[in-house]
């Protein structure tokens, strides 16, 4: 496959600085509210804190992508100190638990880096982390020429289907686009 040289942008992530604010989980539910700032609630948020204040553990996790099987990880971690499941760490939409999921449809969320145009000098999380636990980093690389991302209305039906099949969401479709 073709090369090519792309910046890639990713969110450094130094756990140590985070203090739980959530205020990365508002302003991302926020921002990503229809219409925009209309309303406010991390459940919709594509960033979480796994959130743990006895323990001191503040760990900010950014939503990535939907799969339609829960693994088998079940490994625990202890890092400083603190004992961390598997699944802290993991970004994906999954079945076996609500994180990064639309609480009233389900449908998988999926962070886009705050994808905008004009570009954002940098994503709203980052944005709004007082204690500069998220540093926003660019840089250019060589990677594989794209292949065709899925958009979200893929991955939503395609959630859909998995949960209650081709048929009905077929069905459903055809129902609400009769006049
Ligand atoms: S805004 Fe920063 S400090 Fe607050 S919870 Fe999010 S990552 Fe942690
Ligand atoms: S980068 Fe944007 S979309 Fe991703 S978690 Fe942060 S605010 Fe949300």
């Amino acid at each position: 496959m073709a090369k090519v040289r792309k910046i890639v942008k990713s969110i450094t992530i130094d756990a140590d600085k985070c203090n739980g604010c959530k205020a990365c989980e508002v302003i991302c539910s926020s921002w990503h509210a229809t219409p925009r700032y209309s309303s406010n609630n991390p459940a919709r948020s594509r960033i979480r804190i796994v959130r743990s204040p006895l323990r001191d553990i503040y760990l900010p996790v950014y939503a990535g992508e939907y799969t339609v099987a829960e693994c088998t990880g079940r490994d625990k971690y202890i890092i400083d100190g603190k004992e961390y499941n598997e699944c802290d760490f993991c970004r994906a939409s999954c079945p076996s638990r609500d994180l990064f999921k639309e609480p009233d449809s389900g449908l998988p969320l999926k962070c886009d880096m705050c994808e905008e145009t004009p570009a954002l000098d940098k994503p709203k999380c980052v944005e709004w982390c007082l204690a500069e636990a998220l540093s926003y980093v660019e840089r250019e690389e060589e990677v594989e020429e794209d292949q065709p991302q899925l958009g979200d209305v893929e991955i939503g039906l395609g959630s859909l289907i998995d949960r209650h099949g081709l048929q009905q969401v077929l069905d459903t479709v055809a129902r609400m686009a009769k006049p």
